[in-house]
């Protein structure tokens, strides 16, 4: 009984001393795994602070890119307010050609904002004249412009291909006539009789003798030369606009 008793009492305690070590070693494994939760909650916060982090970049760049759109619109509109804008003062010195027909001898253009200026004096080698037209070409040369026929810096060909290189949204000129000439050119511009904004006779606002002319014209009588009317028109469309 004894014997047996003391065997039974040593089997407990080496179950017991069994049970602490396996105690021991579920107690350290649990150490181990709450450190690892640890770990893994701080990676959570980290991340979290990251994706904040990254939020606020992103709200950021949003902001930029709404302020870089805001301004990309305002330049777009003020390219766009240019464009509108403009406008430039035409004026043309006509002879006769058959039937009629009207036809540019010389002829001027100014900028109403920027004083940017073209002129051409254009030669008719081919173009057609008969007796009324060539009498009254003649008389205007003599009495008026000065120019011959055949006298110019350009073929009168060339017209269509100058006029519609110009890249004004509005063209002023003077007399309806002259307006008529162009709209068989440019009919997508918008061609204004300046006559109709109340501008008077050429002789009237022809009195400045400090506008420029032409080389051609600077030894006959400037006033009569498109380059210094140009100049004249643009003067009084400025005082009076
Ligand atoms: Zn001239």
């Amino acid at each position: 009984m004894n014997v047996f008793g003391s065997s039974q009492y040593s089997e407990t305690n080496k179950f017991i001393s069994n049970l602490e070590q396996s105690i021991k070693s579920f107690s350290s494994k649990l150490d181990k795994l709450q450190n690892l939760l640890e770990e893994n909650h701080k990676s959570v916060q980290i991340q979290e602070e990251q994706i904040e982090a990254i939020q606020f970049t992103c709200v950021q760049i949003a902001e930029h890119m709404t302020r870089g759109e805001i301004s990309l619109q305002s330049i777009k509109e003020s390219i766009e307010g240019q464009a509108i804008m403009s406008s430039a003062i035409l004026d043309m010195q006509c002879v006769l050609g058959v039937n009629n027909k009207y036809m540019i001898k010389e002829m001027s253009i100014v900028d109403t904002e920027t004083w940017a200026t073209q002129h051409w004096i254009f030669k008719h080698s081919k173009s057609m004249e008969d007796n009324k037209s060539r009498k009254t070409n003649k008389w205007l040369e003599r009495n008026y412009h000065q120019l011959p026929i055949e006298y110019g810096d350009i073929e009168y060909e060339e017209l269509g291909k100058i006029l519609n290189s110009l890249k004004f949204t509005r063209i002023y000129i003077k007399g309806e006539q002259k307006k008529q000439v162009l709209m068989e050119y440019i009919p997508h511009v918008a061609l204004i009789n300046i006559e109709d904004l109340g501008c008077p006779r050429l002789d009237q606002i022809c009195d400045d003798e400090t506008l420029p002319c032409c080389i051609f014209h600077m030894k006959y009588n400037p006033k009569q030369c498109k380059f210094y009317k140009v100049f004249a028109i643009r003067k009084w469309f400025v005082n009076n606009s």
